[in-house]
């Protein structure tokens, strides 16, 4: 069954790959909050809050058909703490059924196997915890130590993908923990990455030298091609605490959709534009795309900046790809690049096969051309 709900999982994201080569009027990524409350209370953490009541079903479902009607391709939900939300499951396949990729982020407290069975049934594609620490402290109980019942659970019931973040910066007390998680994500067969914290308006606080350290050691964890750390420029530069040059297409590319139901440019930058997604156009989408946003060189949003090397590597495929075969490189000299990875370079590097072999694949996922 993992098996099979994997390969269905591959092929509608070379769906959404396809379609974000296609088409820059749609969203790729939508984060979408259905309830604020959280059971736990991180220091560094702006996000929650103690008393909401979750959002209406009725209405959730309402936004996630509004998504949809925009071409959203992936819908997260975020919180505060999603597992708190009384109908979480009806949400997950809801989203399902209007044919986006759903995923989750939480902090895992209330995983069970019957709770993971649940999301099962309803189709979730991803999970994400953030673990923290390895034993909880006064900034964080998001720790291995509280957690690690609930990994193996995981790896034992889920069918869906699950990925492991563990963070670095201020407020971390003893930074090599985050090696240490990452290693036993790997150990459980979990996808692991690392990110950096930001403070309350989503910008970069410089890492000390051994968080650096550990940062660069990470990098070095086994991954494969396909993962997005090999993509990940933003994220090295935010690790040596270098600005990035980059034009962040929140507001398009990416949504942020509160619990009022107002569509953000991002968690740290909330009321901007902060318009009703019932109001939401495209042509909001494509304004607020091309808008440039000061705060991008030090920005540590990583989801939004991966749905940004989307359009680059549609703008410039020929430089973003050698552009991470170079980083893989970098990592590992002896590296070669597998053979579908030269026989895809073959294919849609040259514009003029990329056309071709561009229209062959649109008819062939069955794509409708925007
Ligand atoms: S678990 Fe997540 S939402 Fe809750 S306080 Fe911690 S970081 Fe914030
Ligand atoms: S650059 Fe974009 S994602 Fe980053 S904080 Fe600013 S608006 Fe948010």
């Amino acid at each position: 069954m993992r098996l099979i709900r994997r390969f269905d999982r591959k092929l509608r994201e070379t769906r959404m790959f396809a379609r974000a080569m296609q088409s820059d009027s749609h969203p790729i990524l939508a984060q979408i909050v259905p309830i604020r409350r959280c059971n736990l209370d991180c220091a560094y953490c702006n996000e929650y809050d103690k008393t909401s009541a979750p959002v209406p079903l009725e209405t959730m479902l309402r936004r996630i058909d509004r998504l949809a009607d925009l071409g959203t391709t992936i819908i997260t939900l975020s919180g505060g703490e999603p597992t708190l939300h009384p109908d979480l499951d009806a949400i997950v396949r809801r989203i399902r059924g209007r044919g986006a990729i759903a995923t989750l982020i939480t902090n895992g407290l209330l995983l069970t196997p019957d709770r993971i069975r649940a999301l099962n049934r309803a189709g979730l594609d991803y999970l994400q915890i953030s673990i923290d620490n390895v034993i909880p402290d006064d900034v964080s109980k998001k720790s291995l130590r509280v957690l690690d019942r609930k990994l193996t659970w995981l790896a034992q019931y889920a069918e869906f993908g699950v990925t492991i973040n563990s963070v670095l910066g201020a407020g971390v007390r003893n930074p090599e923990d985050a090696i240490v998680v990452g290693r036993r994500a790997r150990e459980l067969g979990f996808i692991s990455t690392v990110g950096i914290l930001h403070d309350h308006g989503g910008q970069l606080q410089p890492l000390a030298r051994d968080q650096r350290s550990v940062y660069e050691r990470f990098r070095r964890l086994k991954t494969s091609l396909f993962s997005f750390a090999h993509f990940d420029h933003f994220q090295e530069n935010i690790g040596r605490g270098l600005p990035n040059d980059w034009h962040c297409r929140a507001g398009g590319r990416f949504l942020y959709v509160c619990e009022d139901g107002l569509v953000h440019y991002c968690s740290q930058q909330r009321g901007r534009p902060g318009i009703p997604l019932d109001q939401y156009t495209v042509d909001d989408i494509r304004r607020e795309a091309a808008r440039p946003k000061g705060c991008a060189p030090f920005c540590t949003i990583s989801c939004v900046h991966q749905t940004a090397m989307l359009d680059e590597f549609r703008e410039h495929p020929r430089e973003t790809l050698n552009g991470i075969l170079a980083r893989r490189r970098a990592l590992d000299p002896h590296f070669r690049p597998p053979t579908a990875v030269g026989v895809l370079s073959w294919l849609f590097l040259n514009q003029r096969r990329r056309g071709l072999f561009g229209k062959l694949l649109v008819r062939a996922l069955r794509l409708k051309r925007s």
